[in-house]
């Protein structure tokens, strides 16, 4: 059974789309976290981004900066979050990969992307471990 993203890509399923080409369809999220809230997706099925080809993975940053700046002019908004979920864990649903455009018009939207220190952490020793 194919997944949903798949089934929105062979047109068994509607979507709002506004971009496609041979590899890449863009279409609005359901959710629409905030006015223009758009899905970009590789054609080919990935389960997420660190299984994907380079080729298509360039292409589908492309297309993603490209539209970010058309929904940014069109909606008059002040910003963008361009998001990856990768996994359960980071939040991924649907797992076919996909990057969310996401235009911010003030801090009140509704997603807040904040950043809390954690633990310290022994930067020496993490910079050896990932060089
Ligand atoms: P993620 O949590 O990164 O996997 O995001 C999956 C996104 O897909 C969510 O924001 C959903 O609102 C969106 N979504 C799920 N089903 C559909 C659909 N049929 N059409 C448009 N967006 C969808
Ligand atoms: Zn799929």
């Amino acid at each position: 059974m194919s997944c949903i993203f798949c089934k929105i890509i062979d047109h068994e399923i509607p979507s709002s789309v506004i971009y496609e080409d041979e590899s890449v369809i863009a279409f609005l999220d359901l959710s629409q976290v905030t006015k223009g809230h758009t899905l970009v997706v590789p054609k080919k099925h990935f389960a997420n981004i660190l299984e994907c080809d380079p080729d298509t993975l360039a292409h589908l940053i492309q297309v993603t900066q490209m539209l970010a700046k058309r929904i940014m002019e069109r909606t008059h908004a002040n910003g963008v979050n361009i998001l990856n979920n990768t996994h359960e864990a980071a939040g991924q649903t649907v797992m076919h990969l996909h990057f969310h455009i996401i235009p911010r018009y003030d801090e009140k939207d509704a997603i807040q992307i904040e950043f809390h220190e954690s633990e310290k952490q022994n930067l020496e020793e993490l910079c050896a471990l990932l060089k």
